[in-house]
């Protein structure tokens, strides 16, 4: 890369982030940090009705819990004098232009053009007003609405994920840019922050991909130099259907209620629909480095919970104790880390470890399955210190003991010392539990 990339991520604090929208978050932010360049987060509040102070507290700490940490913020309601004189300047150039149509009058021409099979195209009609014709529309109540005049023919560039890509916009309406209430659509905002904060590359879900070409020219008629794009496929669900029905149960905030850990979720979505194998991560680091949007398959990348929720636990079984020790002390469950490495392999979420750390505390009230068994296994019980090998030295002699081998031996005892039919290796767990409760556990006393 030739000089360092500024990438922005852009949502409208409307609604909380979701595995969807995130995604953009994720791919922008890895490709700035590959590439030593900078991720500028824009929040795109101008409609201001539906954005809120919340959702846009509720964004930054989704993506501060993802890792996803921004070098610069930026509000685009705080932007709009800005906005105002590129729309000025535009007007001046004769590219952006005052309609009055109706809502009800474009419908009309709509219907009439596709009734003669022509495509519904915008056909100008406002650019042939007079001063007088546009006089006495104003003078019936209209204010305008404003569209930005296309130039004719291919616009072209070289998508970062899909290859040489044009659009033909000759046959495209002329944008509307701002609406007649006087507020700005998405488009001549979005261009006009992309130039001031010198974003290099557009990195943004297939969905844009029709602005595009209106987005070039505007860069142009604003006097920039395009900055370079890419377009990766949106992700579906299971069925191939899109996933925004399903934002909400798929929000960050949902996930992590659950327990789903965001390292899970950045590794999911990083390689999701690409060719990099989808494993657990320990850090952002690994995707980073392997990021590579000619990695990026065409197809839609297919979401599925319970791959998100397989791939959060085998990140949960790799974690280390200095990962997990602050977040086992807030669940109350930090009982050092020799527990957490006896206990990680057994649990779906971190906060799992709080099952297992009442267990090792106690009280418990055993289940007493093999009433001789444990009185074998109390008479060969050793004396502390305990280690990892006193479970193999203890079970060894009460076998011979007794002559019981396999799960007829070692069934009974997890059920006394834990309650539990399965669990993590006893090996561990009985160093943790420590002599004098075993004891009171083989002879059946809640301890
Ligand atoms: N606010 C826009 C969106 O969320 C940003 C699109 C873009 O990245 O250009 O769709």
């Amino acid at each position: 890369m030739a000089s360092a990339p500024v990438v922005r991520f852009a949502p409208s604090p409307t609604g909380r982030l979701h595995v969807g929208n995130v995604r953009a978050a994720l791919l922008n932010w890895l490709f700035a940090r590959r590439h030593g360049g900078a991720f500028v987060l824009r929040l795109d509040d101008t409609d201001r009705e539906r954005s809120t102070e919340a959702f846009a507290q509720g964004i930054q700490d989704d993506l501060r819990w993802l890792g996803l940490e921004w070098d610069r913020l930026e509000r685009q309601s705080a932007r709009f004098a800005r906005y105002d004189r590129a729309r000025d300047s535009l007007i001046a150039a004769g590219r952006l232009y005052a309609c009055y149509e109706t809502p009800q009058e474009l419908e009309f021409k709509r219907k009439r053009q596709m009734a003669q099979g022509r495509p519904p195209v915008y056909d100008r009609a406002a650019l042939k007003l007079s001063e007088a014709d546009r006089a006495r529309l104003q003078a019936e109540g209209r204010t305008p609405h404003w569209r930005f005049k296309l130039e004719p023919g291919d616009v072209r560039w070289a998508d970062l994920v899909r290859g040489a890509q044009h659009i033909d916009e000759s046959s495209q309406s002329d944008p509307v840019l701002i609406r007649a209430d006087g507020t700005y659509l998405y488009t001549l905002p979005s261009v006009v922050d992309d130039i001031d904060f010198a974003i290099t590359h557009v990195i943004r879900g297939e969905d844009h991909v029709t602005n595009t070409g209106t987005q070039i020219q505007l860069f142009t008629a604003l006097g920039a130099t395009p900055p370079g794009f890419g377009h990766f496929p949106l992700l579906t669900d299971a069925q191939g259907a899109g996933l925004s029905k399903r934002a909400g149960s798929l929000s960050l905030l949902e996930l992590r209620e659950q327990g789903i850990e965001p390292l899970a979720i950045a590794g999911l979505l990083a390689r999701l629909g690409t060719s990099d194998a989808i494993e657990p991560v320990g850090a952002l680091a690994p995707l980073i480095e392997s990021i590579d949007f000619g990695h990026v398959g065409r197809a839609a990348a297919r979401f599925s919970l319970d791959e998100l929720r397989a791939l959060s636990a085998r990140t949960v079984h790799a974690l280390s104790y200095a990962a997990a020790h602050e977040r086992l002390a807030a669940l109350g469950a930090d009982l050092g880390e020799a527990f957490w490495m006896t206990v990680r392999g057994n649990l779906a979420t971190v906060a799992d470890a709080a099952t297992w750390a009442a267990i090792v505390r106690g009280p418990i009230a055993p289940t007493v399955e093999d009433v001789s068994l444990l009185r074998a296994a109390t008479d060969a019980l050793p004396t502390e210190p305990w280690d990892s090998g006193t479970w193999k030295a203890w079970t060894t002699a009460i076998g011979v003991a007794t002559g019981k081998k396999g799960r007829a031996l070692f069934h009974p005892l997890r059920l006394a010392l834990t309650g539990r039919e399965q669990g993590p290796e006893m090996a561990g767990m009985i160093p943790l539990i420590g002599r004098a409760k075993v004891l009171a556990r083989l002879r059946g006393d809640v301890a």
